[in-house]
């Protein structure tokens, strides 16, 4: 990436720069943006980053119709982390060496209808006041998500629909307990795993279907279950 002078574009031009904050990361981009709505080069782009060991970040409005979108279980499927921020407006796209700012949320909409702006800024003191911006208020106020949170409504709709009681299992010994893929475990499975609360903690059994499975606090659905809800 070259250093130096900020550059200004618009409209069919935005989208590409945006997607660059991506192609050009080599440690970490974090894509503040209220809503989404992913296209194919844009999920490309985030799958290549994360397979190049890029931690990608995707900060979003917390609005519950941001959050149960296909796309956030798309991204949190592919390893990208998640957390959402109330109120949020601002579009900021930057990576260990370039800023972007525009008006253009990652969306498959904005690309094709809306005017919209982008200014990439690489890293010299203009770049400072955002990156501070962007790190001591959007990151340090953002919730992260996990699969689980997102997961829970669209489980309990399924199950409803098919008539189903709202019954699950421990993801740890395969007890009955509530449907709630927030809280995957029994009382006193969750006592143990709270010594160490590692979402990722590897367990047995599906919180759904109680088949055994490598599950995890963060996902508790075996992949059939998960897939049967998209
Ligand atoms: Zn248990
Ligand atoms: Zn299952």
């Amino acid at each position: 990436m070259t250093n130096g002078r900020s550059r200004f574009c618009t409209d069919e031009e935005v989208p590409g720069r945006i997607l660059s904050v991506l192609r050009d990361a080599r440690k970490y981009a974090i894509l503040v943006t209220p809503y989404l709505g992913l296209w194919p080069h844009a999920e490309d782009a985030i799958v290549v980053a994360v397979k190049n060991r890029v931690d990608v970040k995707v900060i979003l409005r917390a609005d519950p119709q941001v959050l149960n979108s296909e796309d956030v279980q798309w991204l949190l499927l592919n390893k990208v982390k998640v957390a959402t921020v109330e109120g949020l407006h601002a579009k900021i796209y930057l990576n260990e060496a370039a800023v972007v700012v525009s008006s253009m949320n990652l969306t498959r909409a904005s690309t094709q209808a809306s005017l919209d702006f982008a200014l990439t800024l690489h890293d010299d003191a203009d770049t400072e006041a955002v990156r501070e911006y962007v790190t001591r208020t959007v990151v340090a106020l953002a919730q992260p998500v996990t699969a689980g949170k997102v997961v829970m409504n669209e489980v309990r709709k399924m199950f409803n629909h098919a008539g189903k009681s709202d019954r699950g299992h421990c993801v740890r010994c395969g007890t009955d307990i509530d449907l709630d893929p927030s809280r995957p475990l029994c009382p006193d499975c969750y006592d143990v795993w709270a010594a160490y609360k590692n979402p990722e903690y590897a367990e047995k059994v599906c919180h759904s279907c109680g088949r055994s499975a490598t599950t995890s606090y963060a996902k508790p659905l075996c992949s059939t279950c998960y897939r049967s809800l998209r």
